[in-house]
């Protein structure tokens, strides 16, 4: 396009982080602090990079705008559902014969994605498929019609998240993976407000017991007070959703945390 425009373009390495998707964090890691959510307000908008207005949005909205520009927003608007227009990157990894990111338009199923796209499923019977990454939610066989759209994925109460799909087979014992989901969040956890801090390292204690059969007494309880603790007072959007998968997977089959004393 012909622009008087100038800038430049720098790029920045981070030292890894899952915190420092979060876009406050991610500011503090670019000007080389400790990347930690920061209280908002105030928004990026106001005060964000080096405290200036600032608008941040991930790769994947910003690699839209070329194809609007040069194709014009009907066009755009033509791929993917009334609600939810254009396209998603979705992840799909686990137990599929070609797991690797595909982009697609909204609006495609789960099914769909999965035996059309990444060449259906490996190594036996789907036993479940986590939509949304680490902090997703479990759904069963039952949910491989769920439309991939913002308001369809509402419709059913859970949410896109990353686009990240993990598809498990029957091979799997699904405690291993909630093992490892609270691992991980009791890991990430940056420790700025005590309800993620503390809550993550609880739940993976409380799903580690499950896990090989120790749980004590009062222990599901526990878990489902921690879990709705760390999204409701959760300074940011890590705590807020690190209980979503082990409570989804409590709700969905509470036969899974059966070898308790309760
Ligand atoms: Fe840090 Fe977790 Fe609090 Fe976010 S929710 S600020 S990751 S301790």
């Amino acid at each position: 396009l012909d622009s008087d425009i100038n800038f430049n373009v720098e790029l920045r390495l981070g030292a890894g982080a899952y915190i420092c998707g979060e876009e406050t964090a991610l500011f503090e890691a670019i000007e080389g602090k400790r990347g930690l959510p920061r209280l908002r307000p105030p928004y990026p908008t106001t005060s964000g990079l080096f405290g200036k207005p600032t608008v941040i949005n991930n790769v994947e909205t910003l690699c839209n705008v070329p194809f609007i520009i040069h194709n014009g927003a009907a066009e755009y608007r033509a791929l993917g559902t009334d609600n939810s227009t254009g396209t998603k990157l979705f992840c799909l990894s686990g137990d599929v014969v070609n797991p690797g990111l595909y982009e697609a338009p909204f609006g495609i199923t789960l099914r769909e994605l999965i035996f059309d796209l990444a060449g259906g499923l490996k190594g036996g019977a789907l036993q479940a498929i986590l939509v949304g990454g680490a902090a997703g939610v479990f759904v069963g066989p039952e949910g491989l019609d769920i439309s991939l759209s913002y308001e369809g994925v509402k419709e059913v109460g859970i949410g896109l998240g990353s686009g990240a799909i993990t598809v498990i087979n029957e091979g799997h014992d699904l405690r291993q993976i909630l093992l490892g989901i609270s691992r991980f969040f009791a890991h990430e956890s940056c420790g700025k407000c005590y309800p993620c801090q503390l809550g993550t390292q609880r739940q993976y204690e409380i799903v580690e017991r499950a896990s090989n059969g120790s749980l004590l007494q009062g222990d599901l309880q526990r878990l489902t007070d921690v879990g709705w603790t760390m999204s409701d007072a959760s300074i940011c959007g890590l705590g807020q959703t690190a209980a979503s998968a082990v409570r989804s997977a409590l709700e969905r089959w509470p036969q899974l945390f059966d070898r308790s004393i309760e």
